[in-house]
């Protein structure tokens, strides 16, 4: 678990297990430079919400949530491919890491999510279907909720998907398109391409700038080499188009950049066109 700042803004990593990912989840003209593969080629890749502390209390994404296989069996599903082909270790919980810095659900003012798939939207809910950050003002992206909730697409735990359809009814759970002020110090920006409502966050205060990446990158190495693309991105070109504006910003505003799936919690900033590792 990794702290860092953005002005008055604490930022801390929550962990909620780790996957194996196969040896070609990523697909580019160099290594997308993931270390420590097991012995089948598979890429280890943290599962990661972030909690950010500052004016509001905020958690960015929601992690795997209370029924991993679940979550596990839709993410194969909308990757075409074996559930067996994924691996799956050190799933915890978010709970346990919230409490680790001194924070219960109930303290949450503000949940949102960077996209709509079953490895960030898992502890919005309990396995009774209701909200588990019951004082928060939940935010999802609109264009996500049409595809995966409204609509028919696979991505998330049929539960999950039923949950947030009543918390969107109950007016619980509010859906926002484009720009958003999530917190004083966060700015939710679209990102599409990963999926249609792909956001990332701009955190902001104090001359310091950071971003929350999401799954719009999956490794640092994706900031300086932006023909590195995921298998599974909705809109391949969108894709890249959105890493091609995200390093752009990254380089002009000397941007430390942090994704939800990079190896070792790392976070990166653009200098001279490469990714410089922190
Ligand atoms: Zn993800």
């Amino acid at each position: 678990m990794t702290t860092f700042h953005v002005g008055r803004a604490a930022v801390t990593t929550l962990v909620d297990g780790t996957f194996l990912m196969a040896p070609d989840f990523l697909a580019g003209p160099v290594d997308p430079g993931t270390d420590e593969r097991d012995t089948r080629g598979r890429v280890p890749l943290p599962i990661q919400a972030f909690l950010v502390r500052g004016r509001r209390t905020v958690v960015v994404d929601a992690g795997l949530g209370p029924d991993p296989e679940g979550a596990m069996e839709s993410l194969a599903a909308h990757l075409g491919i074996d559930r067996a082909g994924i691996g799956l270790f050190g799933h915890a919980g978010l709970g346990p890491a919230l409490a680790e810095q001194g924070v219960a659900p109930d303290d949450i003012d503000v949940v949102v999510v960077s996209h709509l798939h079953a490895d960030h939207t898992g502890w919005l809910t309990g396995q009774d279907g209701t909200s588990i950050f019951r004082n928060a003002r939940l935010l999802l992206p609109r264009a996500d909720y049409e595809l995966f909730v409204a609509g028919e697409r696979r991505g998330l735990v049929p539960a999950t998907r039923e949950a947030l359809r009543a918390l969107v009814a109950s007016g619980q759970a509010e859906l926002f398109d484009g720009e958003e002020t999530v917190s004083p110090e966060i700015t939710a920006l679209p990102a599409p391409g990963h999926t249609p409502g792909h956001t990332v966050f701009a955190i902001a205060h104090g001359g310091e700038r950071a971003m929350i990446l999401g799954d719009a990158m999956y490794c640092p190495a994706q900031l300086g080499e932006l023909e590195i693309g995921a298998m599974h991105d909705v809109d391949p070109a969108l894709a890249r188009r959105t890493r091609e504006l995200i390093a752009r910003d990254a380089e002009a505003h000397g941007t430390l950049a942090v994704g939800c799936h990079f190896a070792g919690g790392r976070a990166a900033r653009l200098v001279n066109g490469r990714a410089v590792v922190s």
